[in-house]
Protein backbone atom coordinates (compact mmCIF):
# COMPACT_ATOMS: atom_id res chain seq x y z
CA UNK A 1 0.00 0.00 0.00
CA UNK A 2 0.81 3.08 -0.46
CA UNK A 3 0.84 5.82 2.10
CA UNK A 4 -2.59 7.71 0.68
CA UNK A 5 -3.75 3.94 0.46
CA UNK A 6 -2.61 3.13 4.33
CA UNK A 7 -4.07 6.40 5.58
CA UNK A 8 -7.63 5.87 3.99
CA UNK A 9 -7.58 2.12 5.38
CA UNK A 10 -6.26 2.71 9.09
CA UNK A 11 -6.70 6.57 10.00
CA UNK A 12 -10.38 7.71 10.95
CA UNK A 13 -12.04 9.31 7.65
CA UNK A 14 -12.43 12.61 9.50
CA UNK A 15 -10.26 14.83 6.87
CA UNK A 16 -10.48 15.49 3.52
CA UNK A 17 -7.06 15.67 2.85
CA UNK A 18 -5.61 17.19 -0.12
CA UNK A 19 -3.99 14.53 -2.89
CA UNK A 20 -0.38 15.52 -1.20
CA UNK A 21 1.90 13.26 0.56
CA UNK A 22 4.50 16.19 2.69
CA UNK A 23 7.95 14.63 3.02
CA UNK A 24 9.91 18.04 4.49
CA UNK A 25 10.56 21.29 3.57
CA UNK A 26 12.39 24.23 4.17
CA UNK A 27 11.00 27.95 5.59
CA UNK A 28 8.33 28.13 3.23
CA UNK A 29 8.85 26.01 0.65
CA UNK A 30 7.17 22.35 0.94
CA UNK A 31 8.28 19.30 -0.57
CA UNK A 32 6.01 16.30 -1.87
CA UNK A 33 6.97 12.65 -2.35
CA UNK A 34 8.22 12.79 -5.82
CA UNK A 35 10.10 15.83 -4.95
CA UNK A 36 7.93 18.48 -6.09
CA UNK A 37 7.98 22.11 -4.67
CA UNK A 38 5.44 23.99 -3.29
CA UNK A 39 5.37 27.99 -1.79
CA UNK A 40 3.06 27.53 1.52
CA UNK A 41 0.87 29.78 2.24
CA UNK A 42 -1.04 28.14 4.86
CA UNK A 43 1.51 26.75 7.75
CA UNK A 44 -0.28 23.62 9.00
CA UNK A 45 -3.08 26.55 9.77
CA UNK A 46 -1.53 29.20 10.91
CA UNK A 47 1.09 27.12 13.03
CA UNK A 48 4.80 26.46 11.30
CA UNK A 49 5.56 30.82 12.25
CA UNK A 50 8.88 30.67 11.03
CA UNK A 51 7.89 27.97 8.10
CA UNK A 52 9.15 24.30 8.13
CA UNK A 53 12.53 23.29 9.90
CA UNK A 54 13.56 26.79 10.74
CA UNK A 55 16.84 26.54 11.86
CA UNK A 56 16.91 28.94 15.24
CA UNK A 57 13.59 27.11 16.36
CA UNK A 58 14.99 23.68 15.63
CA UNK A 59 18.45 24.39 17.81
CA UNK A 60 16.24 25.41 20.74
CA UNK A 61 14.16 22.77 20.18
CA UNK A 62 17.04 20.24 20.09
CA UNK A 63 18.85 21.61 23.08
CA UNK A 64 15.62 21.33 25.10
CA UNK A 65 15.22 17.96 23.74
CA UNK A 66 18.78 16.68 24.98
CA UNK A 67 18.26 18.22 28.26
CA UNK A 68 14.77 16.18 29.31
CA UNK A 69 11.52 15.81 26.67
CA UNK A 70 9.00 15.65 29.66
CA UNK A 71 9.11 15.95 33.56
CA UNK A 72 5.18 16.13 34.41
CA UNK A 73 3.80 18.67 36.65
CA UNK A 74 5.07 17.26 39.52
CA UNK A 75 8.60 19.10 39.01
CA UNK A 76 9.59 22.65 37.95
CA UNK A 77 11.43 23.09 35.00
CA UNK A 78 12.94 26.28 33.09
CA UNK A 79 11.36 26.49 29.92
CA UNK A 80 7.70 26.29 31.24
CA UNK A 81 8.85 29.39 33.94
CA UNK A 82 10.53 31.39 31.31
CA UNK A 83 7.91 31.24 28.75
CA UNK A 84 5.06 32.11 31.32
CA UNK A 85 7.17 34.90 32.55
CA UNK A 86 7.06 36.46 28.64
CA UNK A 87 4.07 36.00 27.81
CA UNK A 88 2.59 37.65 30.98
CA UNK A 89 5.36 40.38 30.70
CA UNK A 90 4.08 40.83 26.70
CA UNK A 91 0.73 41.17 27.27
CA UNK A 92 0.10 42.03 31.09
CA UNK A 93 -1.58 39.04 31.59
CA UNK A 94 -0.70 37.95 35.04
CA UNK A 95 -0.89 34.15 35.04
CA UNK A 96 -0.42 31.55 32.78
CA UNK A 97 -2.32 27.71 32.51
CA UNK A 98 -0.18 25.50 29.58
CA UNK A 99 -2.06 23.00 27.70
CA UNK A 100 -1.52 21.50 24.30
CA UNK A 101 -3.82 22.13 21.87
CA UNK A 102 -6.54 25.19 21.21
CA UNK A 103 -9.48 22.99 22.17
CA UNK A 104 -7.56 22.43 25.85
CA UNK A 105 -6.86 26.09 26.04
CA UNK A 106 -10.61 27.14 25.31
CA UNK A 107 -12.16 24.89 28.10
CA UNK A 108 -9.89 25.82 30.74
CA UNK A 109 -10.66 29.62 30.15
CA UNK A 110 -14.04 28.37 30.01
CA UNK A 111 -13.29 26.39 33.63
CA UNK A 112 -11.65 29.73 34.93
CA UNK A 113 -14.80 32.14 33.92
CA UNK A 114 -17.11 29.07 35.67
CA UNK A 115 -15.46 29.54 39.20
CA UNK A 116 -14.72 32.88 38.85
CA UNK A 117 -18.38 34.05 38.55
CA UNK A 118 -19.53 30.91 40.67
CA UNK A 119 -17.21 31.96 43.25
CA UNK A 120 -18.09 36.10 43.37
CA UNK A 121 -22.04 36.24 42.15
CA UNK A 122 -23.44 32.35 42.78
CA UNK A 123 -23.02 29.60 40.66
CA UNK A 124 -26.25 30.14 38.62
CA UNK A 125 -23.94 32.74 36.57
CA UNK A 126 -22.45 30.17 34.65
CA UNK A 127 -23.34 30.91 30.91
CA UNK A 128 -20.75 31.87 28.36
CA UNK A 129 -21.77 33.82 25.27
CA UNK A 130 -20.20 32.93 22.36
CA UNK A 131 -20.66 34.52 18.94
CA UNK A 132 -22.31 32.90 15.82
CA UNK A 133 -20.17 31.67 12.89
CA UNK A 134 -16.86 30.86 15.96
CA UNK A 135 -15.35 28.31 15.68
CA UNK A 136 -13.54 27.54 19.79
CA UNK A 137 -12.81 23.71 19.33
CA UNK A 138 -13.61 19.77 18.89
CA UNK A 139 -14.46 18.64 22.50
CA UNK A 140 -17.30 18.46 24.09
CA UNK A 141 -17.31 21.93 25.66
CA UNK A 142 -15.70 23.62 22.76
CA UNK A 143 -18.11 22.64 20.29
CA UNK A 144 -20.86 23.72 22.43
CA UNK A 145 -19.07 26.91 22.59
CA UNK A 146 -19.12 26.80 18.98
CA UNK A 147 -21.53 28.97 17.43
CA UNK A 148 -22.26 26.66 14.30
CA UNK A 149 -25.25 24.07 14.35
CA UNK A 150 -23.17 22.04 11.62
CA UNK A 151 -20.78 20.73 14.40
CA UNK A 152 -23.09 20.35 16.88
CA UNK A 153 -25.98 17.96 15.39
CA UNK A 154 -24.30 14.58 15.11
CA UNK A 155 -22.80 15.28 19.28
CA UNK A 156 -25.74 16.05 21.52
CA UNK A 157 -25.79 16.31 24.09
CA UNK A 158 -23.59 19.27 24.38
CA UNK A 159 -21.95 20.75 27.72
CA UNK A 160 -25.36 23.37 28.93
CA UNK A 161 -24.69 26.77 29.32
CA UNK A 162 -23.85 28.40 25.99
CA UNK A 163 -26.04 31.24 24.09
CA UNK A 164 -24.92 32.34 20.92
CA UNK A 165 -24.85 36.01 19.84
CA UNK A 166 -24.68 37.79 16.69
CA UNK A 167 -21.45 39.14 15.81
CA UNK A 168 -21.41 42.46 15.28
CA UNK A 169 -24.78 43.32 16.52
CA UNK A 170 -24.42 45.44 20.01
CA UNK A 171 -28.14 45.05 20.62
CA UNK A 172 -28.08 41.74 20.47
CA UNK A 173 -24.93 41.34 22.40
CA UNK A 174 -27.17 43.49 25.03
CA UNK A 175 -30.39 41.39 25.03
CA UNK A 176 -27.86 38.13 25.62
CA UNK A 177 -26.61 39.80 28.69
CA UNK A 178 -29.28 41.02 30.07
CA UNK A 179 -31.24 37.50 29.16
CA UNK A 180 -28.82 35.68 31.30
CA UNK A 181 -26.98 35.14 34.23
CA UNK A 182 -23.75 35.58 32.31
CA UNK A 183 -20.36 34.53 33.18
CA UNK A 184 -18.68 35.68 30.17
CA UNK A 185 -18.59 36.76 26.41
CA UNK A 186 -16.00 34.56 24.55
CA UNK A 187 -15.03 35.67 20.78
CA UNK A 188 -12.48 35.75 18.49
CA UNK A 189 -11.32 39.07 17.15
CA UNK A 190 -11.15 37.65 13.38
CA UNK A 191 -13.36 34.82 13.21
CA UNK A 192 -11.00 32.21 11.32
CA UNK A 193 -12.62 29.05 10.43
CA UNK A 194 -15.99 31.07 10.23
CA UNK A 195 -14.33 32.35 7.06
CA UNK A 196 -11.97 35.23 8.39
CA UNK A 197 -14.41 37.93 9.41
CA UNK A 198 -12.97 40.76 11.91
CA UNK A 199 -15.35 42.00 14.04
CA UNK A 200 -15.53 45.54 14.43
CA UNK A 201 -13.66 48.12 16.12
CA UNK A 202 -17.11 49.15 17.58
CA UNK A 203 -18.14 46.09 18.72
CA UNK A 204 -15.36 45.10 20.48
CA UNK A 205 -15.09 47.83 21.96
CA UNK A 206 -19.02 47.30 23.28
CA UNK A 207 -18.11 43.72 24.23
CA UNK A 208 -15.17 45.19 26.72
CA UNK A 209 -17.64 48.60 28.01
CA UNK A 210 -20.56 45.96 29.00
CA UNK A 211 -18.49 43.06 30.41
CA UNK A 212 -17.05 46.23 32.40
CA UNK A 213 -20.98 47.44 33.34
CA UNK A 214 -22.13 44.23 34.58
CA UNK A 215 -19.58 42.31 35.80
CA UNK A 216 -18.81 39.87 33.07
CA UNK A 217 -15.50 38.71 32.23
CA UNK A 218 -13.95 38.69 28.78
CA UNK A 219 -12.16 35.98 26.90
CA UNK A 220 -10.43 36.32 23.77
CA UNK A 221 -9.80 33.29 22.00
CA UNK A 222 -6.63 33.79 20.52
CA UNK A 223 -5.80 30.35 18.97
CA UNK A 224 -5.43 31.25 15.49
CA UNK A 225 -5.44 35.17 15.67
CA UNK A 226 -2.67 34.97 18.42
CA UNK A 227 1.20 34.79 18.10
CA UNK A 228 1.88 37.63 15.67
CA UNK A 229 -0.69 36.20 13.21
CA UNK A 230 -2.67 40.14 12.78
CA UNK A 231 -0.03 42.19 12.76
CA UNK A 232 0.10 42.34 16.55
CA UNK A 233 1.20 39.83 18.90
CA UNK A 234 -2.16 38.92 19.83
CA UNK A 235 -5.19 40.00 18.03
CA UNK A 236 -7.17 41.79 20.49
CA UNK A 237 -3.96 44.55 20.74
CA UNK A 238 -5.59 45.83 17.31
CA UNK A 239 -8.74 46.77 19.21
CA UNK A 240 -7.15 48.85 22.41
CA UNK A 241 -8.99 46.26 24.81
CA UNK A 242 -7.64 44.04 27.54
CA UNK A 243 -9.77 40.79 28.02
CA UNK A 244 -9.54 38.75 31.44
CA UNK A 245 -8.65 35.90 29.49
CA UNK A 246 -6.54 34.84 26.51
CA UNK A 247 -6.47 30.99 24.93
CA UNK A 248 -3.85 30.86 22.56
CA UNK A 249 -2.29 27.58 20.67
CA UNK A 250 -1.60 26.77 16.96
CA UNK A 251 1.05 29.11 16.47
CA UNK A 252 2.23 29.13 19.95
CA UNK A 253 4.98 26.23 19.68
CA UNK A 254 5.91 26.94 15.54
CA UNK A 255 5.00 23.59 15.13
CA UNK A 256 4.68 21.47 18.46
CA UNK A 257 1.44 21.31 19.91
CA UNK A 258 1.24 23.81 22.84
CA UNK A 259 -1.71 25.76 24.55
CA UNK A 260 -2.13 28.63 26.86
CA UNK A 261 -4.58 30.41 28.41
CA UNK A 262 -3.94 33.57 29.90
CA UNK A 263 -5.15 34.99 32.96
CA UNK A 264 -5.63 38.58 33.91
CA UNK A 265 -5.80 40.36 37.14
CA UNK A 266 -9.26 39.45 38.32
CA UNK A 267 -8.72 35.93 37.64
CA UNK A 268 -5.00 35.38 38.32
CA UNK A 269 -5.90 33.55 41.53
CA UNK A 270 -8.39 31.57 40.33
CA UNK A 271 -7.52 28.28 40.04
CA UNK A 272 -5.88 26.36 43.34
CA UNK A 273 -3.73 23.11 43.58
CA UNK A 274 -5.94 20.08 42.22
CA UNK A 275 -8.98 22.57 39.97
CA UNK A 276 -7.21 22.08 36.71
CA UNK A 277 -4.22 20.05 35.21
CA UNK A 278 -2.68 18.20 32.01
CA UNK A 279 0.03 15.65 31.83
CA UNK A 280 1.97 17.07 28.95
CA UNK A 281 1.04 20.84 30.13
CA UNK A 282 4.07 22.35 29.91
CA UNK A 283 5.87 20.35 28.42
CA UNK A 284 9.71 21.34 28.12
CA UNK A 285 10.52 21.16 24.66
CA UNK A 286 7.35 22.73 23.88
CA UNK A 287 7.93 24.80 25.87
CA UNK A 288 11.04 25.95 24.31
CA UNK A 289 9.93 25.42 21.21
CA UNK A 290 7.48 28.96 22.49
CA UNK A 291 9.81 30.85 24.32
CA UNK A 292 11.80 30.69 20.75
CA UNK A 293 9.04 32.02 18.69
CA UNK A 294 7.68 34.36 20.98
CA UNK A 295 10.69 36.35 21.62
CA UNK A 296 11.43 36.56 17.94
CA UNK A 297 8.15 38.33 17.08
CA UNK A 298 9.47 41.84 17.96
CA UNK A 299 8.65 45.16 16.33
CA UNK A 300 9.99 44.96 13.49
CA UNK A 301 8.65 41.94 12.34
CA UNK A 302 5.39 42.52 13.44
CA UNK A 303 5.62 45.50 11.21
CA UNK A 304 6.78 44.01 8.62
CA UNK A 305 3.37 41.33 8.79
CA UNK A 306 1.70 44.13 8.55
CA UNK A 307 3.66 45.43 5.39
CA UNK A 308 2.90 42.02 3.59
CA UNK A 309 -0.73 42.14 4.61
CA UNK A 310 -1.25 45.48 2.69
CA UNK A 311 0.98 44.14 -0.03
CA UNK A 312 -1.38 41.05 -0.14
CA UNK A 313 -4.64 42.91 -0.02
CA UNK A 314 -3.41 45.78 -2.59
CA UNK A 315 -2.73 43.15 -5.18
CA UNK A 316 -5.52 41.31 -4.38
CA UNK A 317 -8.52 43.62 -3.88
CA UNK A 318 -9.98 44.31 -7.06
CA UNK A 319 -7.97 41.65 -9.37
CA UNK A 320 -10.03 39.86 -11.59
CA UNK A 321 -12.20 37.00 -10.35
CA UNK A 322 -12.36 38.66 -6.26
CA UNK A 323 -15.33 39.62 -4.94
CA UNK A 324 -13.51 40.64 -1.69
CA UNK A 325 -10.74 39.93 0.49
CA UNK A 326 -10.76 40.19 4.39
CA UNK A 327 -9.00 39.72 7.79
CA UNK A 328 -5.96 41.23 9.48
CA UNK A 329 -2.34 41.05 9.23
CA UNK A 330 -1.04 37.43 7.07
CA UNK A 331 -4.93 35.80 7.70
CA UNK A 332 -6.57 36.75 4.92
CA UNK A 333 -9.60 35.37 3.29
CA UNK A 334 -10.07 35.67 -0.45
CA UNK A 335 -13.59 35.65 -2.04
CA UNK A 336 -13.78 34.36 -5.43
CA UNK A 337 -15.74 34.45 -8.25
CA UNK A 338 -14.61 30.84 -8.61
CA UNK A 339 -15.84 28.24 -6.46
CA UNK A 340 -13.00 28.16 -3.93
CA UNK A 341 -11.74 24.50 -4.29
CA UNK A 342 -11.20 25.14 -8.14
CA UNK A 343 -8.87 28.09 -6.92
CA UNK A 344 -6.82 25.88 -4.88
CA UNK A 345 -6.70 23.45 -7.08
CA UNK A 346 -5.23 25.91 -9.35
CA UNK A 347 -2.65 27.16 -7.11
CA UNK A 348 -1.73 23.62 -5.96
CA UNK A 349 -1.20 22.81 -9.29
CA UNK A 350 0.94 25.86 -9.89
CA UNK A 351 3.15 24.93 -7.18
CA UNK A 352 1.35 27.25 -4.29
CA UNK A 353 -0.58 25.56 -1.56
CA UNK A 354 -3.41 27.78 -0.37
CA UNK A 355 -6.25 26.33 2.18
CA UNK A 356 -9.79 27.31 3.04
CA UNK A 357 -12.12 28.83 5.55
CA UNK A 358 -15.64 28.55 4.14
CA UNK A 359 -16.31 29.45 0.82
CA UNK A 360 -13.04 31.85 0.87
CA UNK A 361 -9.62 31.22 -0.20
CA UNK A 362 -7.45 31.14 3.23
CA UNK A 363 -4.06 32.66 3.56
CA UNK A 364 -1.78 31.92 6.46
CA UNK A 365 1.24 32.57 5.51
CA UNK A 366 4.69 32.10 7.85
CA UNK A 367 5.65 35.55 9.23
CA UNK A 368 9.03 35.64 7.78
CA UNK A 369 7.88 34.43 4.63
CA UNK A 370 10.81 36.09 1.94
CA UNK A 371 9.29 38.57 -0.20
CA UNK A 372 10.31 37.22 -3.46
CA UNK A 373 8.52 34.01 -2.43
CA UNK A 374 5.23 35.81 -1.18
CA UNK A 375 5.21 37.80 -4.83
CA UNK A 376 5.64 34.61 -6.49
CA UNK A 377 2.41 33.23 -4.65
CA UNK A 378 0.43 36.10 -5.17
CA UNK A 379 1.21 35.87 -8.86
CA UNK A 380 0.09 32.20 -9.08
CA UNK A 381 -3.04 32.98 -6.74
CA UNK A 382 -4.10 36.14 -8.83
CA UNK A 383 -3.97 33.96 -12.49
CA UNK A 384 -5.84 31.21 -10.60
CA UNK A 385 -8.98 33.61 -9.52
CA UNK A 386 -9.13 34.99 -13.01
C1 LIG B 1 -8.11 25.93 15.59
C2 LIG B 1 -8.91 26.69 16.57
C3 LIG B 1 -9.33 26.09 17.78
C4 LIG B 1 -9.07 24.65 18.11
O1 LIG B 1 -7.72 24.38 18.25
P1 LIG B 1 -7.19 22.85 18.31
O2 LIG B 1 -5.73 22.98 18.57
O3 LIG B 1 -7.51 22.22 17.01
O4 LIG B 1 -7.91 22.21 19.44
C5 LIG B 1 -10.00 26.88 18.69
N1 LIG B 1 -10.28 28.17 18.43
C6 LIG B 1 -9.90 28.77 17.28
C7 LIG B 1 -10.22 30.21 17.06
C8 LIG B 1 -9.23 28.05 16.31
O5 LIG B 1 -8.88 28.63 15.15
Amino acid sequence: MNVKQKDEEYIAATYSRFPLVITGGKGSVLKDDTGREYIDMGTGIAVNTFGAADDDWINAVNAQLSRIQHTSNLYYTKPAADLAEMLCTRTGMKKVFFSNSGAEANECAVKAARKYAAEKKGREYSVIITLKNSFHGRTITTLAATGQEIFHKDFLPLTEGFVYAEANNIEDLKQKITENKTAAVMFETVQGEGGVMPLTEEYVSAIAALAKERDILTIADEVQTGNGRTGMLYGYMNYGIVPDIVSTAKGLGGGLPIGATLLGDKVKNVFTAGSHGSTFGGNPVCCAAALNIISRIDEALLAEVRQKSDYIIGEMSGAKGVKSVSGMGLMLGIETEKDANEVIDKCRENGVLVIKAKNKVRLLPALNIPWEQLRKAVGVLKAACE
